[in-house]
This record gives structure tokens, C-alpha cells and sequence, in this order.
């Protein structure tokens, strides 16, 4: 079982003589079994920590630990090994590959891990209602199939992990509810999640909310 150990995490961005200090001092620990939702405005430095967990970005300042090895302050090589050993991580700048189809997209990070069986791609397609556009390409999408198909590439080979950016963004409440049962079994069979969401039916199923305000935690 596989925890992520984040303590007071700072990240400050330079534009020019500006400064904008997306993260001031944030911790964080995701338990196994545990849907943790973070909530917070545009800007409030979700997609900064969420990149920074995933070792996409370094913090400067604070440390990230995961299955008890360190991950920030790592060089480029040895943050993405220990990416694809743990986590599925879902950005809304986006995880999937423009030249291969949503089933691709979806065996890929398994297919790289050596996975034989790839079956799990094709069965979570179908559980987020998205198999009909398995060969489709990410550009012929919609926005709502866009997140849809970047979560199950993130879920398909198996990770402890999931850090996932708004993926019921531009659904409707059927497939919302959908999209969150893919999330709950992933939880249910012991993955630690946490979803950035402005979505309240996803936050009710939440174990636990957390709510960023300016680089903070607010009282949720
Ligand atoms: P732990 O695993 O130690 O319980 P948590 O991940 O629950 O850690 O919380 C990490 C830190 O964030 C703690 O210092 C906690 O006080 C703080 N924190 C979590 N949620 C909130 C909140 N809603 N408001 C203020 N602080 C919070
Ligand atoms: P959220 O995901 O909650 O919308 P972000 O983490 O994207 O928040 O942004 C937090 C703050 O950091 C915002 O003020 C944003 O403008 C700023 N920011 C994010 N990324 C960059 C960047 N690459 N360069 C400069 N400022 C950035």
C-alpha cells in the first residue's frame, strides 16, 4: 500500500517582476482507500500541487515523499520512473498522445510497463461509456470525452495513485455518476485518490475535502 507524503509544499512563479506564489506552505498525506476532493477557485494553485505530487513540477520549497522514497528536488529521470511506478496522473493540459487513438492511449503506459494483459483499457472505456470512440483520435473528441479518455489512461495499468484534474468536467450527471463509480472502485479496492473537481456530486462521495485558497488550506 502505497502512501504520498507531501510537507509544506511552496511554488513561486517569475514573470518578468511578478511574483505569484501558487503554493505557500501546503501538506498533505493520501491514505490508501481514501477519496480525498480538493476543491478551490481558478487560481487557488490546484494544478500546481496536483503537478507537483506527480513530480511533474518541483516544489521550491517543502518535500514530496512517495512509498516512502523522496520524489521532489529529484532529477527529471528518477521523478518519472517513480511517476509510472505509482501514480495515474490526469492533467488538464492533457495525458494523452495526439497520434494514437483513446484504446492506445489507453494501453500505452501498460505496454510500457511490460504489462501483458491490456484488457483493464478497454474495460474501463466501456465503464465511462466512452468504448463506442476507441479508435478515435484525442483532436476528434469533445471536451467531456477528452477527460473521460485521459482518466482511463491514467487508471488502466493499475496505479496506487490517481491525481486527476477535473475529470467530470463537461459531462452530464448520468455519465458523471459514472465517472465517479471508475473513481469509487479505485478507492474500494485500496488506490488513494485525489480529485480536483468544482463538481459538488463528486465532492459528496469524498472521504475527505480539501479546499485551496491562494496557495492555502481554508477551512473546508
Ligand atoms: P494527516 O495525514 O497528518 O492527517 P492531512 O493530509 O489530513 O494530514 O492534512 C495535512 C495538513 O493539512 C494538516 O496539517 C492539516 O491540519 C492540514 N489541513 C487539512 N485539511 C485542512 C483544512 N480543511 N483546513 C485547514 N487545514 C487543513
Ligand atoms: P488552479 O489549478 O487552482 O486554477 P493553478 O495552480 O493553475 O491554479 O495556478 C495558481 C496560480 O499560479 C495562479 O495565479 C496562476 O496564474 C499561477 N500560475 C500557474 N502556472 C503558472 C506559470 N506557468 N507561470 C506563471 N504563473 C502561473
Amino acid at each position: 500500500m502505497t502512501r504520498l507524503e507531501a510537507a509544506d509544499l511552496y511554488r513561486f512563479y517569475h514573470v518578468g517582476d511578478d511574483e505569484t506564489r501558487a503554493l505557500r506552505g501546503v501538506s498533505l498525506n493520501l491514505r490508501p482507500g481514501e477519496l480525498t476532493v480538493l476543491l478551490g477557485r481558478s487560481g487557488s494553485g490546484k494544478s500546481t500541487l496536483l503537478a507537483c505530487l506527480a513530480g511533474l513540477d518541483d516544489p521550491d520549497g517543502g518535500q514530496v515523499n512517495v512509498g516512502g522514497e523522496r520524489l521532489s528536488r529529484q532529477p527529471e529521470v528518477r521523478r518519472a520512473r517513480l511517476r509510472a511506478r505509482h501514480f495515474g496522473v490526469m492533467l488538464q493540459s492533457g495525458n494523452l498522445i495526439p497520434h494514437l487513438n483513446v484504446l492506445d492511449n489507453a494501453r500505452l503506459t501498460g505496454a510500457l510497463l511490460g504489462q501483458r494483459d491490456t484488457g483493464r483499457a478497454l474495460e474501463l472505456l466501456d465503464e465511462v461509456d466512452l468504448a463506442h470512440r476507441k479508435h478515435a483520435y484525442p483532436a476528434q473528441l469533445s471536451g467531456g470525452e477528452t477527460a473521460r479518455a485521459a482518466l482511463v489512461a491514467a487508471l488502466a495499468h493499475g496505479p496506487a495513485l490517481l491525481l486527476a484534474d477535473e475529470p467530470t468536467a463537461e459531462v452530464d450527471a448520468v455519465t458523471e455518476d459514472r465517472v465517479a463509480g471508475v473513481i469509487d472502485a479505485f478507492v474500494r479496492q485500496g488506490g488513494s485518490a485525489l480529485i480536483a473537481t468544482h463538481s459538488p456530486r463528486l465532492a459528496a462521495r469524498a472521504d475527505r475535502v480539501l479546499r485551496l485558497g491562494d496557495g492555502r488550506w481554508q477551512d473546508a
